[in-house]
């Protein structure tokens, strides 16, 4: 395998770099790298490693002409034209588990900073002052978790939920009754899901169908106060639908913009709205996570040239 080209166009864990630099393949590292570049040096590679920044569009993979794997640092492959890319014969890779007990943490972390108001507490603190009894929280326990998207980490939140004495309700286009019912959960339909939510807590992939899944009409339905928290991707929510609803919720807690970073004014206006949490799209940047990427994705990439 000595001579296949490796271009890796994001930060990736310096032990993944060492892996297949052990194995004899050329690599270039170029993190960051921009469009135009890429463009004109893709051509030269047979392996793209490469996280969500880039679009790994029609446009690109007709100009790799020597591109045999696609291999996304992580999980999300909602940037990679995978149909295209697996009609003209390139395989598409990913770490698909690998950030999953990261990312479920994190999302109940956000829970519990929106229902304790631990934020504003915190912010309070740091300027000086003693803010006591003045934003007064809510427990879980007892509390309806809803969560759309049974899967990976889904899932695991779910447990979490369990755990702390929560009521899980979930919402999953496929049928996962057995497994939620295993937890004392249950699963409904999406509207019932969101007329009993407490919280409501998004772990679907971004596909067609659920681009903009929670819009106006969707949050006319959620209860007052509820608290939404989202991890999976920022397209799953309609952003100026969210503002509109402000109000009415509990609080909002996001891991994902539907841009990132936050460009336009309707973000800055969402991120400065004293109900809404951003963190800036964290959820797999654990020191286990990381490593288990560099792991996964290695373990898939060899798999395909073995194959
Ligand atoms: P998964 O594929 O294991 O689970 C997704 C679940 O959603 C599946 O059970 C599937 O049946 C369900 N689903 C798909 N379409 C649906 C629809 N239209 N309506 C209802 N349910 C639907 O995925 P996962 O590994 O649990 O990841 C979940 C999300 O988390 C993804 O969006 C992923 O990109 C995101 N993610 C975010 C981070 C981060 O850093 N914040 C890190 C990793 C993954």
């Amino acid at each position: 395998v000595g001579r296949i080209k490796i271009l890796i166009i994001d930060r990736v864990s310096e032990k993944f770099v060492k892996q297949l630099a052990d194995k004899g393949f050329d690599i270039d590292y170029r993190p960051g790298i921009n469009r135009e570049e890429l463009e004109n040096i893709i051509s030269n590679y047979n392996i793209l490693v490469f996280r969500s920044r880039m679009k790994i569009d029609r446009d690109l993979i007709d100009k790799g002409h020597n591109l045999r794997i696609l291999a996304r640092y992580g999980i999300g492959l909602d940037n990679v034209d995978i149909d295209y890319a697996i009609k003209k014969g390139i395989a598409v890779v990913n770490a698909p588990n690998a950030s999953t007990i990261s990312v479920a943490e994190l999302t109940l972390g956000l829970i519990i900073m929106i229902f304790r108001n631990l934020y504003n507490y915190i912010e309070h603190v740091k300027r000086g002052l003693w803010p006591k009894g003045k934003f007064i929280g809510r427990e879980l326990y007892g509390k309806n978790l809803g969560i759309v998207g049974y899967g990976r980490i889904g899932s695991r939140v779910a447990h979490y939920g369990r755990a702390l004495g929560m009521n899980v309700y979930v919402y999953d286009i496929r049928d996962v009754r057995n497994d939620v019912e295993k937890i004392g959960g249950k699963q409904v339909e999406f509207d019932e899901l969101l007329e009993v939510s407490d919280v409501i807590s998004l772990h679907v992939p971004l596909t067609p169908l659920t681009y903009h899944m929670i819009n106006d009409n969707v949050l006319n339905k959620v209860r007052d106060g509820c608290v939404i928290v989202n991890t999976s991707r920022g397209e799953v929510i309609d952003t100026y639908a969210l503002i509109k609803h402000l109000d009415r919720l509990g609080g909002v807690a996001l891991d994902v913009l539907e841009q990132e970073p936050p460009r336009d004014e309707i973000l800055f206006q969402l991120i400065h709205h004293p109900k809404v949490i951003v963190t800036p799209h964290i959820g797999a940047e654990t020191v286990e996570a990381m490593d288990r990427i560099a792991d996964e994705l290695y373990n898939s990439i060899m798999e395909v040239i073995d194959w």
